[in-house]
């Protein structure tokens, strides 16, 4: 039987958080996963990064989870997984005066953020069109990561500090005496002996944890992306990352090849738009369609080629669809099971849990190794128990 200190089940962004942070530490750590890193959710990523949110708890954690992606060449020895195009929003005039109040909180947070005038704003995007912007919000530092090269430096900087990654390895069962985890028990058939694990399956946790008993609030939705082809001119189109409060889409540019796009519901800027249609909910994440035909991505164009009409003459390929973890505030979950001593939950990352995950991992591994940082009781399990 091996013998770990803790056991990391799941490797995508957050659970390869963790793993880099625990092998950091110096604790003996198993890595499981089920495929290969960013196999999952993960590598579906649009991967924007950005400071803006509403809640202070998690534009620190998006703070912190760009500044490690950042790093990853010098802590890794890997290549650079971030492309600093910038990061643009825009909304309207009801949308204004909160937006302006977060923007004057992330500041003093530590992140390069301002507010551009409409005027300003069509300075760098003459070809948007500026129905209903009342302000523009700009993040210079940030824009979009590659979600499997930053996975892998965070996987092999932890196996470059003795953590042990088992790929292609489905984990069972937990096993508990006394309440407390004694181990995990792989689909294979290996034992590892741990005191503690820190369950990061994504999509797969309302099923893995409900076979431990453990009744999660968390519902799985299919996000689909429409790709354009825009060779050679992606980045004069769409120059930045963005993301329309008032059209309700956001895109980024592929290289200077293409550019994604998806409707934008909000959420874990601390927005959520009703009047858009939700996703399709999904019962098993094996089992959804992950193509996105023509019709389909025409819908998800009906929201952006009103904003960027020079969309409307490109051409459109299949698009793909990738799988949402949402709580019911569109927050994670990162949290002590309840009842289980020494098992550790992150799960409902919403849609938007990629710019968070090195810093969710990083967070959670300090727990598990004794100190809780006190930004994480913003994510408790318990703020869904019923009144
Ligand atoms: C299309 C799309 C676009 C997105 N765009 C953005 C964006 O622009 N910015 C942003 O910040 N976020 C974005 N997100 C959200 C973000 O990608 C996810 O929140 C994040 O990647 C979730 O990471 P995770 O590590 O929690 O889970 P996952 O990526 O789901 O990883 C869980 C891992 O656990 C493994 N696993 C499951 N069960 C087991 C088991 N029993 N044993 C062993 N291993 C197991 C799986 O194989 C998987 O690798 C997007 C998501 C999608 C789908």
């Amino acid at each position: 039987m091996a013998v770990s200190d803790i056991v990391v089940i799941g490797a995508g962004i957050a659970g390869s958080g963790a793993a880099f942070r625990l092998a950091s530490l110096g604790a003996k750590v198993t890595v499981v996963e089920r495929a290969f890193p960013a196999s999952g959710p993960t590598g579906r990523s649009s991967a924007i990064t950005h400071a803006f949110y509403m809640m202070p708890e998690l534009s620190q954690l998006a703070i912190r989870g760009c500044e490690l992606l950042a790093q990853m060449p010098e802590l890794t020895g890997h290549p650079r997984c971030i492309t600093q195009v910038g990061m643009m929003w825009v909304m309207n005039a009801k949308a204004k005066p909160a937006w302006e109040a977060a923007v004057e909180r992330i500041r003093t947070e530590g992140a390069r953020i301002e507010t551009l005038s409409p005027a300003e704003f069509h300075k760098r995007a003459r070809h948007f069109a500026m129905d209903d912007i009342a302000m523009a919000v700009w993040e210079a530092d940030y824009g979009y990561a590659d979600p499997h090269g930053a996975t892998a430096a965070l996987i092999d900087g932890a196996k470059a500090r003795g953590a042990r990654v088992l790929n292609n390895s489905v984990a069972k069962q937990i096993h508990l005496v006394g309440g407390k985890v004694a181990g995990v028990e792989t689909e294979a058939g290996e034992q590892i002996a741990c005191d503690r694990v820190v369950s990061a399956v994504g999509v797969w946790s309302k099923r893995f944890l409900g076979n431990h008993g453990i009744d999660l609030p968390v519902h799985i939705e299919r996000h689909p992306m429409a790709v354009i082809d825009a060779p050679g001119e992606a980045l004069k189109i769409m120059p930045f990352s963005w993301c329309d409060d008032a059209m309700l889409h956001y895109a980024r540019p592929d290289g200077d090849s293409r550019i994604l796009v998806g409707t934008w519901a909000g959420g874990g800027t601390g927005v959520r738009h009703g009047e858009l249609e939700r996703p399709r909910f999904v019962a098993e994440p094996e089992h959804y369609d992950e193509v996105v035909d023509l019709d389909e991505s025409a819908e998800i164009l009906r929201h952006a080629v009103p904003r960027v009409p020079a969309l409307e003459r490109l051409g459109v390929r299949k698009g793909y669809a990738g799988l949402y973890d949402m709580s019911p505030d569109d927050n994670p979950i990162i949290d002590q099971a309840p009842g289980i001593e020494g098992l550790y939950l992150v799960c409902g990352s919403s849609g938007h849990g990629f710019k968070l995950g090195p810093a969710v991992g990083e967070a959670v591994a300090d727990w598990a190794m004794g100190n809780k940082p006190k930004l994480l009781d913003a994510f408790s399990l318990q703020r869904f128990a019923k009144a």
